[in-house]
């Protein structure tokens, strides 16, 4: 679950693990687990969890689930919102003026 943490006068976007609730810091220890939808063109829910949460989170849902390392969801996830390397790489040379 992605949350705000408010660090100062910050707002920060962490992502709390959806079984154990504590937070995920480090993406080699993660993954992104989800239902498969069932059909093109459909979506289901997804889950980001501690490695060692994966076999709570299928007895909570009741199902297999298929997934992927936190760090290529990640970098899919922001393709999929046009955010592409090429357009970090201009926000990185903006902010440098
Ligand atoms: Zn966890």
């Amino acid at each position: 679950m992605v949350r705000i943490l408010l660090k100062g006068a910050d707002a920060c976007p962490v992502i709390e693990c959806d079984v154990c609730r504590l937070p995920i810091t480090d993406h080699k220890n993660a993954n992104a687990a989800y239902v498969h939808p069932s059909s093109e063109g459909t979506t289901g829910e997804c889950f980001h969890i501690h490695k060692g949460c994966d076999q709570k989170l299928r007895e909570r849902l009741g199902v297999q689930t298929s997934w992927q390392p936190l760090r290529t969801h990640l970098q899919y996830l922001t393709i999929n919102v046009g955010l592409t390397p090429d357009a970090l790489r201009e926000d990185s040379l903006d902010q440098l003026g």
